[in-house]
């Protein structure tokens, strides 16, 4: 009856069973475990009317004009730029740290210097990784570096993954560079924000389509096999010779066969408060304070309209195997294993994988789309 079968109906499936519907005009079965569609970017109107992501607060943003354009197909957008503020010294600065910032945190004479410098040293416009000014030669600036790295960046960073920012791939904390301008948004790219009625009224848009039948409430290997040794797939106990693209956990495909890629966990408060407004940016950071990293509010960043609003607050924790897998964590050893998976997978030749689990990449909405929207082109 199908041709393809995708498992998770998060954006990564989502993207691939609309386009084999719509473009390959083929039948898509999506097998999905929990009991909504939307992955991660799951969003609902609460009791309160407010809508919030059940997962944590979605921005989207891109600098291509090819993702915007295909999403915007199927949603009208909340046009709105992220704004960050931390807690820094009993103050509250813009987040990526910037030359507003520093003029914020330091006397007039003290900033104006450390600007200048910044300016002369890596030009107006640029950004530096913390670790990176870490090394400059420069006391003034190494003095700016150690402030922000211990005041930032060390705190937040062991209460979010446990580990100091260097035994982290460089590239989770390159996310929040240093910028060099007095731009305070957080993400720099042309197009920005989030689908106007929510993410999850955007996916059932992208669903709805003859061709494409979703199974909610149902792990795949309820109703899927694969056969390791013959590489055979069942559905429903039955041959299937179509394609699986599989957006799941990487290591559960193979039954953990080289051991488990571990994940950071999220626990997320969600609090009503009785008045418009609880803070002034759509998120607050505490690096220093509490046992949270940040407090979202959920109006700043949909735009709604209610005398009551909802908070998040994000406390990081282990992930254990069942539990949600919300951050892949990219160590050296963690990747080795994956990459043994993956040489693993080049042996399936009717499984397609792609998506934040199934590559095991710290993949933003864009990215998961980019690679799937790639994985489409290239031909399935
Ligand atoms: P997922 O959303 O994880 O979807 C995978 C799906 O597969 C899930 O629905 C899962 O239930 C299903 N599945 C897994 N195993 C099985 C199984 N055995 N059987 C059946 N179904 C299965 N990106 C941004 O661009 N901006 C942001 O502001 C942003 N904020 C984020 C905040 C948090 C807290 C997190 C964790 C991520 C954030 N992201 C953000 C990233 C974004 O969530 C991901 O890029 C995107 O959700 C990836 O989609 P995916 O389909 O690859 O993975
Ligand atoms: N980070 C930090 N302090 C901040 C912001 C970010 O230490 O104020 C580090 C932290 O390690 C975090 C990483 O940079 O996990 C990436 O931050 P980002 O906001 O991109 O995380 P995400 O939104 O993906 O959870």
């Amino acid at each position: 009856m199908f041709d393809y079968v995708v498992v998770g109906a998060g954006l990564s499936g989502v993207v691939m069973a609309e386009r084999i519907a719509s473009q390959l005009k083929k039948r898509v079965l999506i097998i999905e475990r929990r009991e909504h569609v939307g992955g991660n970017t799951y969003d609902y109107y609460n009791e309160d009317g407010i809508l919030v992501s059940r997962y944590g607060p979605h921005v989207f943003h891109t600098k291509l004009k090819e993702i915007w354009g295909y999403l915007s197909q199927f949603t009208e957008w909340h046009h709105y730029q992220h704004k960050v503020l931390g807690h820094v010294d009993g103050n509250l600065v813009p987040i990526p740290f910037n030359l507003n910032s520093i003029k914020i945190l330091f006397p007039k004479p003290v900033a104006e210097k450390l600007s200048s410098k910044l300016i002369n040293f890596f030009g107006y416009g640029n950004k530096v990784h913390v670790l990176e000014l870490k090394e400059t030669k420069d006391e003034d600036l190494k003095f700016l570096a150690d402030y922000v790295y211990d005041k930032v960046f060390l705190n937040f960073t062991h209460k979010q993954w446990g580990l100091r920012p260097e035994e982290l791939d460089v590239s989770i904390t390159g996310r929040v560079p240093i910028y060099i301008s007095y731009d305070d948004r957080y993400f720099k790219d042309e197009f920005q924000g989030v689908p106007k009625f929510g993410y999850a009224r955007m996916i059932k848009n992208m669903l709805n389509h003859n061709n494409i039948k979703l199974m909610l409430n149902t792990d795949y290997r309820e109703v899927l096999t694969v056969n390791h040794l013959t590489k055979q797939i069942k559905l429903f106990g039955q041959p299937f010779e179509g394609k699986l693209i599989y957006t799941g956990k990487i290591d559960e495909l193979f039954d953990f066969c080289f051991g488990e890629l571990p994940y950071r966990g999220l626990e997320l408060k969600f609090e009503t408060v009785n008045r418009e407004f609880y803070q002034e940016a759509g998120t607050i950071h505490f690096s220093n304070e509490y046992e949270f990293t940040r407090v979202s509010e959920m109006k700043r960043i949909t735009g709604q309209k209610s005398n009551v609003t909802t908070i998040i607050r994000e406390f990081p924790k282990d992930c254990n195997r069942n539990d949600i897998p919300y951050y892949p964590i990219p160590q050296q050893e963690n990747i080795e294993k994956f990459n043994q998976y993956k040489e693993k997978a080049k042996d399936y030749p009717n499984i397609i994988l792609t998506g934040r689990l199934a590559d095991y990449k710290y993949y933003d909405m864009h990215a998961s789309i980019l690679m799937a929207l790639d994985k489409f082109k290239k031909g399935l």
